[in-house]
Formats: C-alpha cells, sequence, structure tokens
C-alpha cells in the first residue's frame, strides 16, 4: 500500500519519493494496477482525489519503456506517444507542471499546448519533440489542422474533466481528435476516461472511446 511496492520503473518511483507522495490514494490504488496490467478505464474521481497523477504514472511508465520506438520523421511534425486532453489552460498548466515533476530525468519529454495564447511559442517547443502532449481540444485541433502535431503514434491516451469538456462543447473536436487515432495502421492505444459525474452523454463516449474497460468509482 505505498508507492515504493509498485514498480513504475526506478527514476519514476526516485521522482515520486522525491515529490514525497508516499501512499497512493484511493483513485491512484485501483487507476495503477488497471492500467499498468494493459486495460482501459473510465473513472469516476473528483479534483482533489489525486486523478493527475492516476493517470501521469503509468503514462509516463509505459513511455519511458516504449520512448525508443523509431517515429516517423516529417519536417516540423511531431508525433507523441501519449495525449492528455484537459478542458482549460489553467487545469492544463498544471497537469503539465506535475507530469514534468515526475518525469524529471526519465527521458520523457512533456509539452503543453492550450488555446487563448499565441501559437508560436507552442509551435517552437513542439518543434523540439515531445513524448507526452498535453492539449485543451480547441488548439489540437489546429494543430493537427497544420500538420505540426500526427496522433498516428499514440499509445495512450487520457481524457481528464471528460464532463466539463463536454459541458465547454468540445465534443466535435474530441471526436475528431479521437478519429485519427482510430484510422486504420494505428497501433493499438490504451485509453482513459476520467469524469466527476457519469451521465448519459459520458457514457457514451466511453462506449465510443475506450475497449473493453474497467469502471472504477471512487
Ligand atoms: P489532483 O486531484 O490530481 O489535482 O491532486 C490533488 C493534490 O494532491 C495535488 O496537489 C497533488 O500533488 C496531491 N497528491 C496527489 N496524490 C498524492 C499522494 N499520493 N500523496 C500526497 N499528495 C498527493
Amino acid at each position: 500500500n505505498t508507492f515504493a511496492a509498485i514498480d513504475l520503473g526506478e527514476q519514476l518511483n526516485q521522482n515520486i519519493r522525491r515529490c514525497k507522495y508516499v501512499k497512493p490514494t484511493p483513485v491512484q490504488r485501483h487507476a495503477i494496477p488497471i492500467v499498468l496490467g494493459g486495460r482501459d478505464l473510465m473513472a469516476c474521481a473528483q479534483t482533489g482525489s489525486g486523478k493527475t497523477a492516476a493517470f501521469c504514472f503509468p503514462i509516463i511508465s509505459g513511455i519511458m519503456r516504449e520512448k525508443y520506438v523509431q517515429r516517423p520523421r516529417v519536417a516540423r511534425t511531431v508525433y507523441p506517444l501519449a495525449l492528455i486532453l484537459s478542458p482549460t489552460r489553467e487545469l492544463s498548466c498544471q497537469i503539465h507542471d506535475e507530469a514534468k515533476k515526475f518525469s524529471y530525468q526519465t527521458g520523457v519529454k512533456v509539452v503543453v499546448a492550450y488555446g487563448g495564447a499565441p501559437i508560436n511559442q507552442q509551435l517552437r517547443e513542439l518543434e523540439r519533440g515531445a513524448d507526452i502532449l498535453v492539449a485543451t481540444p480547441g488548439r489540437l485541433v489546429d494543430l493537427l489542422e497544420r500538420a505540426r502535431v500526427s496522433l498516428r503514434m499514440i499509445r495512450y491516451l487520457a481524457l481528464d474533466e471528460a464532463d466539463r469538456m463536454l459541458d465547454m462543447g468540445f465534443e466535435p473536436q474530441i471526436r475528431k481528435i479521437v478519429e485519427q487515432m482510430d484510422m486504420p495502421g494505428r497501433g493499438t492505444r490504451q485509453s482513459m476516461l476520467f469524469s466527476a459525474t457519469f451521465p448519459r452523454e459520458i457514457q457514451r463516449l466511453a462506449s465510443d472511446f475506450l475497449s473493453n474497460y474497467i469502471f472504477l468509482v471512487v
């Protein structure tokens, strides 16, 4: 019942210790083994439950092992291996900050892109490469249309605060984004959906985006 007992890779375990996380929160205790075990996950979890680490730890752990896969070389297009979608700039920046701390010295590069801010600096950052991309849906669609990001190598997808994203009207963008990962010839991806509530619209997203998922309520 400690993080030390979960093998997430030596460097990540060390980073978790440095962040003074000792005991997993309930959502972490259940979600992390589910994702490490290869299953998709629908989790009902509130803000403050520790859900950021619940999806970041298994993603970083997986990417540490997979980051050396061959990726296409297309000038100015970046091929992240993991995508974390979140509704707002604030939340995206928060997730980015945490994910950066957890991936310290793992070789895993985390980049953030959000709307309502000039795109040029984000483009420059992306050009230097990204393993994990944290993004808001509208800005990501823009980057996809400019062919500055390709989702063909995505291995992990996390949707954070999915109910809030739907409330904000992001469903068309989210569907457009996930469609690009579901095109023929794409590898398998593991997906996680986090939401505070579980209304019919979220149930529909879960059945459309997740395969054979485990449903977790904490
Ligand atoms: P979140 O729900 O992901 O926004 O996390 C809420 C807060 O709890 C954040 O400040 C985290 O850094 C902190 N936190 C998350 N998990 C743990 C843990 N296992 N031990 C200590 N603090 C944690």
